[in-house]
């Protein structure tokens, strides 16, 4: 069983007072909040360790090397990869997003080239397509925000090269059933990319299960720093691929004329990584894992069912987002007011929640509305703060 008071103790912002109340923070989806264990890791690795990683003979580049690839096999074991071989540091979703789409562009898009997305998916597994010259094909959902599978089924093409769709929604909450998805896309022979941003801290995940053949994340989403995110890929795949960018660590061997690229996973990791960071994921794993992935989620869950029942009592809400297969996110407007105000108002009172199209703007297209008020739960929310929350907006 979760002690909420022992969780809340390890996480220091949680005391902050703002305009004079207590913070009420629900704008996790955004960004979680850090237990000082991680914010430890980061001054002592910056106070006792600090050195470049895998070319130093020296003790702290050792140290340092070997707590880096600690990390990695940490997230392999986290995530349930095959091989450590397969996880891929990066600085979060966007660049591994990035770097699949350019990698994998340059391998496979012979021309005229079309991916499939889901109609709910965050800007940056859409854009870095388009920049690779794709064109998209999304994937339509219903007004609870439920994928159409039938509908997904008829978008295939000769001219299908990968399916790219997000595993949990930062906008409506639904989680995707990305393991079919994943199952109907081979049967067609199309790879495809899942984008656990907004995943890894609600679900236990698990990508051979799952069958994906990258899947992508962001540690400040999962309590982990800001600046470090993994790309899980395939083995096969990624040997197939590409490098993505060029300098050091990334090659075998260099001359003017020719240059051989190193075994993975470091051909796709070229140049200084953000090495204190790493370290702080595994941190953030350790935590998650003392606490259970399956504790937080029931406890999540519980959070969701408390709030949307007593948010769906209040007159004049709309909620944005109701699949049976939810986490963690209510989206929602009041009245004719602008999200923007909402959120505002909330703030003035303590509670931080997020407004607006939240990097999904087909999804605000798809309901004809500016935007919408997000609250977004983690691990160390309460009922008590869901209350102050629904105060706020009652107010
Ligand atoms: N994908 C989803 C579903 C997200 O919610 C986000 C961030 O909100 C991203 C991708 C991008 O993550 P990052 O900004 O950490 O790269």
């Amino acid at each position: 069983m979760m002690n909420i008071d022992d969780i809340r103790t390890q996480f220091p912002i949680l005391d902050t007072e703002v305009h004079g109340r207590r913070l009420v923070y629900l704008d996790n989806a955004a960004t979680t909040q850090k237990p000082q264990a991680v914010i430890d890791v980061l001054t002592d690795y910056y106070s006792h360790l600090n050195a470049n990683i895998h070319r130093g003979a020296h003790h702290l580049a050792a140290v340092a090397t070997e707590r880096y690839e600690t990390v990695r096999r940490q997230v392999q074991h986290f995530i349930h990869a095959r091989s450590h071989e397969e996880i891929v540091f990066t600085r979060g979703t966007t660049e591994s997003i990035n770097l699949v789409a350019s990698s994998f562009a340059r391998r496979f898009f012979p021309g005229d080239d079309e991916v499939i997305v889901s109609g709910m998916e965050h800007h940056s597994n859409i854009v870095p397509w388009q920049l690779a010259g794709a064109t998209l094909r999304p994937i339509p959902f219903s007004d609870e925000g439920v994928l159409d599978l039938d509908a997904f089924e008829r978008l295939f093409t000769p001219r299908t090269r990968l399916v790219a769709v997000t595993h949990v929604s930062n906008t409506l909450g639904t989680v995707n059933p990305v393991d079919e998805v994943v199952r109907r896309a081979h049967a067609h022979g199309v790879p495809v990319l899942v984008d656990g941003a907004q995943a890894v801290s609600h679900l236990r995940v698990d990508v051979q299960a799952i069958g994906c053949d990258f899947y992508c994340f962001s540690g400040h989403k999962m309590y982990a720093p800001m600046g470090v995110g993994v790309m899980y890929g395939r083995q096969e795949m990624l040997e197939a691929l590409p490098p993505y960018q060029g300098g050091g660590e990334m090659i075998e061997d260099v001359t003017f004329e020719r240059t051989t690229y190193n075994h993975l996973p470091f051909k796709f990791e070229a140049g200084t990584p953000s090495v204190g960071d790493v370290l702080g994921l595994g941190c953030a794993i350790d935590f998650m894992e003392s606490v259970g992935v399956d504790n937080i989620a029931a406890h999540e869950a519980d959070l969701l069912r408390y709030a949307t029942d007593r948010i769906t009592r209040l007159p004049d809400v709309r909620l944005y987002g109701t699949s049976p297969e939810k986490a963690a996110v209510l989206s929602f407007l009041v009245g004719t007011a602008h999200p923007y105000d909402v959120g505002t108002l909330l703030d003035q009172l303590g509670v931080a929640v997020r407004t607006g199209h939240h990097c999904t703007q087909p999804v605000m297209d798809r309901y004809g509305i500016p935007g919408t008020v997000r609250a977004s739960f983690a691990v160390y929310n309460t009922r008590d703060e869901i209350d102050a929350f629904i105060a706020a907006i009652q107010r």
